[in-house]
């Protein structure tokens, strides 16, 4: 059944998640025949390790891989992308906090766009193991592939791929995972994500912990607490200050000294 797999794992009453609606598969399944491009997005998800869902259309469903260090620019990197199981297609725009059950923590919508397969039959290109497509999103763009592997990873099964660019005008040496972590549909870091959602439950409800991600967690939950309790108490993060301006003519210190910094470093606490 569509989507089997995807609803067994999942608890409806505990999650945020979409439920996954059959007439809505099989409506983009029957209109995936008229169009050439489709949709596509990545996830980043922090859970009990930090990953990121890429997840093509397919058929009215969401295939997905789960890319544990993110998709990579540099054509001689090969991502690991273990395929996991079918996501419902309103899943694309999800974004938001999981309290519990599987897949628990927080999902940010990383990037968004269109895929086209450069294939005429994707069904047998993903039987042979060998998907080549183009994307057309915010952050990844260009030619890529999707290559399996069976048996080189330990516990992997059939179920490890490969992502992998092509060379053309949007490779490249840019690490689009740091160059440009954040959401593109509220803007926001997870912080930003927790913050806007119910930090209360949120707190009753850790997920996994232990580990590095564990600790990540606890301190992205203190963060979003302390976000939601006084607002601007936080100090933002280093990367996130912009520079002001080096203006050598105007270097004389302003007279108020101790003035508060403009609230203009407010970012995206506001959900789009
Ligand atoms: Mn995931």
């Amino acid at each position: 059944m569509v989507l089997e797999k995807y609803k067994q794992k999942r608890n409806f009453k505990s999650t945020p998640e979409p439920s996954g609606d059959l007439d809505l598969a099989a409506a983009h399944a029957k209109k995936q025949g008229t169009e050439k491009s489709r949709f596509f997005c990545v996830q980043k998800h922090l859970a009990s390790h930090l990953h990121y869902d890429f997840r093509l259309e397919h058929n009215g469903v969401l295939l997905s891989w789960a890319v544990p260090k993110g998709p990579a620019l540099d054509t001689k990197t090969k991502r690991l992308a273990m395929m996991v199981e079918d996501h419902p297609i309103e899943y694309g725009t999800f974004e938001g906090v999981i309290p519990e059950g599987y897949g628990a923590g927080i999902v940010m919508l990383w990037d968004v766009g269109t895929w086209t397969p450069q294939v005429d039959d994707v069904d047998a290109a993903l039987k042979k193991g060998d998907l080549k497509f183009t994307l057309d999103g915010y952050k990844l763009k260009g030619s890529w592939v999707l290559v399996r592997t069976s048996g080189r990873y330990p516990g992997g099964g059939n179920r490890s791929w490969l992502l992998i660019k092509y060379k053309d005008e949007w490779a490249g040496d840019v690490d689009i995972v740091e160059f440009a972590p954040k959401s593109v549909k509220s803007n926001g870091d997870f912080e930003d994500i927790l913050a806007a959602d119910k930090p209360d439950v949120w707190v009753s409800n850790r997920p996994a912990k232990g580990g590095e991600a564990g600790e990540m967690l606890a301190k992205i939950i203190e963060r979003a607490a302390a976000l939601k309790a006084g607002g601007k108490t936080e100090a933002p993060a280093k990367k996130a200050a912009p520079k002001a301006p080096a203006r050598k003519s105007a270097a004389k210190p302003a007279p108020t000294a101790k003035k508060k910094p403009a609230p203009a470093t407010k970012r995206g606490s506001k959900r789009s």
